[in-house]
């Protein structure tokens, strides 16, 4: 008796879920069902292109895809090629592992103007995710602000004041990196609404900031505290002390070495966009911390920019058919169980926290699960699964992307890379097909 399990989303979570699952039985076959023809979603999409040791992860997730016990299907979306309840229908269980893909929204006046970007989009846009290939930010300016205190808005930030010779490694697509390298941007502001101890940034991802070779990054020293507060729980504390002790090294370069300057400002929150029709600055007001939040105190400041990011967090989307909860932007879920057959992993379940390997802990609850609904093989074996799936795909004329086919997308991405970039990738979904498809002579 096989117990068939869909999980839809090839991200780190997916994938995390599928591994579990082989290694808990070996009466299970596991489908993993992607909307795009490329797996691996935040790895791909999402982990900054010169970041190129953290996507090796996907070598592992390859081996996965590749067992005979889990099947690929890509370029399906669900809720478009098939329902949520259809699904539902073909297979045991069901596994969310969709991320968390839209942008929280800046709601300030001017948000709206050409030149503000959410962080979604942006690094979508540089991943060269299909969904962002039309946003063509315009880099041509002199100073950019990006909002928020965390690794998104550090790799943002650090892109942008990246030398040449360094992008030329990343798998940034060539429009991204040709409008990176033309830039002129010679300041980038990094602002966080609270303080420097409070910033979100991991410390080895700080400490990069000091190994740019074109850029300085710079703090204002008087708001580095020797310390940071002792209410911090240990862990906490430890990663903003040392968060401030690299911040201190900022210090010890020489301005007058570099052409581009990386601002962490601090106390600050974003109140109005500035400009007509395009962004020409961005007006903040001054903050202090009070019990942990930031409070406006009515002192603001203008800072002239021509590009806003936004890179203050992200949130599911809902799914039709499943309750969403709109304060937390996720899908409500009691230790990543919906309900019996249905589960989800990753940021959908919990909201877009964490690092790759933080979605593994959801991929263990997901067979604490299936073993407590499933575990005496009650009604299993009687949905149709992968050959259900395939049939509709057929019956619909879906041009579903199988693994072998992202295989071969893969070997022509390494193919046609100029050295030392490691891939050209496939930014278009069409493109991707027509490859595929094109008749071999
Ligand atoms: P994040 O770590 O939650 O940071 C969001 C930042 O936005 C915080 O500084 C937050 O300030 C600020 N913010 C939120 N709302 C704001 C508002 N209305 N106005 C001004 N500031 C606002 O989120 P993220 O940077 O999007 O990263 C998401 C997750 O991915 C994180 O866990 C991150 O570590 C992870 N990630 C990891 C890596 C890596 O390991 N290299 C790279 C990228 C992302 P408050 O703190 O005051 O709320």
């Amino acid at each position: 008796m096989t117990l068939s399990v869909a999980i839809i989303g090839s991200g780190p979570a997916g994938f995390y879920t599928a591994d579990a699952l082989l290694k808990y039985r070996d009466d299970i076959e596991v489908d993993i069902i992607e909307r795009l023809p490329t797996p691996y979603g935040l790895i791909r999409g999402g982990v900054a292109p010169d970041h190129q040791t953290t996507k090796k992860v996907a070598k592992k997730f390859e081996r996965t895809a590749l067992t005979d016990r889990v099947a690929f299907y890509g370029n399906v979306e669900i809720g478009k090629d098939l329902t949520l309840a259809e699904l539902r229908d073909m297979y045991d269980a069901v596994t969310l592992a969709v991320g968390a893909p839209a942008d929280r929204k800046l709601s300030i006046p001017g948000a709206d103007k050409k030149g503000v970007h959410g962080s979604a989009a942006f690094v979508g846009w540089y991943n060269g995710h299909p969904d962002f290939q039309e946003l063509e930010p315009d880099l041509n300016v002199d100073a950019a602000v990006v909002i928020g205190n965390g690794n998104v808005a550090l790799d943002i930030g650090r892109l942008l004041a990246r030398s040449d010779i360094g992008r030329s490694k990343t798998d940034l697509p060539e429009y991204a990196r040709a409008a990176m390298d033309e830039s002129p941007v010679k300041d980038v502001y990094l602002f966080g609404r609270r303080g420097p101890a409070d910033a979100k940034f991991t410390n080895v991802e700080l400490r990069e900031m000091l190994g740019l070779t074109e850029s300085i990054s710079m703090v204002d020293p008087s708001l580095l505290v020797d310390s940071a507060p002792d209410d911090m729980d240990d862990r906490a504390k430890r990663l903003a002390d040392k968060n401030l002790d690299t911040m201190r090294a900022f210090a010890q370069r020489d301005p007058a070495k570099f052409e581009k300057r990386v601002h962490f400002e601090f106390y600050a929150s974003p109140v109005e966009i500035l400009g007509d029709d395009h962004v020409t600055g961005i007006r903040m007001e001054r903050t202090q911390v009070v019990d942990g939040r930031a409070v406006g105190t009515g002192e603001t400041f203008d800072v002239p920019c021509g590009l806003v990011v936004a890179a203050i967090g992200y949130r599911a989307e809902p799914i039709e058919g499943l309750p969403y909860d709109e304060k937390l932007g996720i899908i409500p879920n009691d230790r990543g169980r919906i309900d019996r057959g249905m589960y989800a992993v990753g940021w959908i379940k919990r909201g877009p926290s964490g690092v790759i390997s933080s979605s593994r802990p959801d991929a263990a609850q997901v067979i604490d699960h299936i073993s407590e609904d499933f575990g005496d093989l009650k009604g299993v074996g009687s949905k149709s699964g992968r050959t259900g799936l395939e049939k509709l795909l057929k019956d619909r004329g879906v041009r579903a992307v199988s693994f072998a086919d992202w295989q071969s997308l893969e070997d022509a991405e390494h193919a046609r890379a100029t050295h030392p970039a490691p891939r050209q990738k496939f930014t278009d979904v069409d493109d991707m097909i027509d490859h595929l498809d094109r008749p071999t002579s």
